[in-house]
C-alpha cells in the first residue's frame, strides 16, 4: 500500500491517502491536547503507545463482533483504517460520575451509574462540542434516527466487552466516548481507543491512569499509559 498526501491533521493524529480509494493511514503523533486544544504538549512515545493500545483494543472489539475501521499495523506510530464518512457525533457512555457529568450535575466523583449513561455530544472545537440528543442530531442531518441506534447499541456493547476486560487488569472504565462513520452505508466504528479518549482508574486506590493526569496536570501521563497496556498483556518496546 503506498501512502499518499495527507488529508487532514487533527490534535493527536494526521490522516494521510492511500492508493486504495477505501484505504487510509492514521499517523499518531505525540501531541497531546486537552481543554478543546487550549492546551497542547508533546509526549514522547505517545504516539507509539496510543497506535498500538488502539490496534489491541479493536482487535478485542473485532473479536466481539463490532465493526471497526481498524484494518492493520504498519509502523510504530501507522495504522491502516477502512476510509469512513465520519458522523460529527461523539457517543459518551459512563460507569461511574466523573469529568463533564460532575461539573454539570453537581454530583460526587466516583458515584457509580446504574444504569449506565449514554450522551452525545457535537464534534466541533469552536463550540466546545456542545451535548447534544438525537432530535437535534437528525434535524440537523448530522445522524439518522437509524444510524444513532445503531451507534447506541455499539456503544453500549463496547461498554459490556472494555468493562470486563479492564476489570481483569484491576482497573475501573470510567467514561470513554466513542466516534463512528459509515463505510459504504453501514455503521462502523472509527477514530480511537486510547486512555486520551477515556477514563481508567486503578480498581483499589482509585489512581487515574489517563488522560485526566495530563489534563490535571499530575505528570506521568505516558507512564500511566504504558501501565495500563502492560496489565493488558500489552508491549511497547
Ligand atoms: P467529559 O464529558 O467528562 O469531558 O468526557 C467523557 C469521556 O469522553 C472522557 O473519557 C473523555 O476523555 C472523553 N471525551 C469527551 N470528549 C472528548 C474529546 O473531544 N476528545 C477526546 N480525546 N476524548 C473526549
Amino acid at each position: 500500500m503506498e501512502k499518499r498526501n495527507e488529508l487532514y491533521a487533527g490534535k493527536a493524529k494526521s490522516v494521510y491517502a492511500t492508493d486504495d480509494a477505501d484505504r487510509l493511514i492514521l499517523h499518531f503523533r505525540d501531541d497531546t491536547s486537552a481543554f478543546d486544544g487550549k492546551k497542547v504538549e508533546q509526549l514522547a512515545r505517545k504516539g507509539m503507545v496510543n497506535n498500538k493500545f488502539n490496534a489491541f483494543i479493536m482487535g478485542k472489539l473485532k473479536e466481539a463482533g463490532i465493526p471497526t475501521h481498524f484494518e492493520a499495523l504498519l509502523s510504530d506510530n501507522e495504522c491502516v483504517v477502512k476510509k469512513l464518512d465520519m458522523i460529527p457525533v461523539e457517543c459518551v457512555v459512563r460507569n461511574l460520575a466523573a469529568g463533564g457529568l460532575v461539573r454539570r450535575l453537581g454530583v460526587d466523583e466516583g458515584m457509580e451509574l446504574n444504569p449506565p449513561t449514554f450522551e452525545l455530544f457535537l464534534k466541533n472545537d469552536a463550540k466546545g462540542d456542545p451535548m447534544i440528543n438525537e432530535s437535534l442530531a437528525e434535524t440537523f442531518g448530522w445522524a439518522t434516527p437509524e444510524q444513532l441506534t445503531t451507534m447506541k447499541t455499539l456503544t453500549f456493547k463496547v461498554n459490556e466487552v472494555l468493562k470486563q476486560l479492564f476489570l481483569d487488569g484491576g482497573m475501573l472504565l470510567v467514561d470513554y466516548k466513542l466516534e463512528f462513520g459509515l463505510f459504504h452505508g453501514d455503521v462502523v466504528l472509527g477514530d480511537e481507543f486510547s486512555p486520551d479518549g477515556c477514563r481508567l482508574w486503578d480498581k483499589d486506590t482509585r489512581e487515574k491512569m489517563d488522560k485526566d493526569r495530563f489534563r490535571q496536570g499530575l505528570g506521568g501521563v505516558i507512564e500511566a499509559y504504558e501501565e495500563v497496556g502492560k496489565r493488558l498483556g500489552m508491549r511497547f518496546d
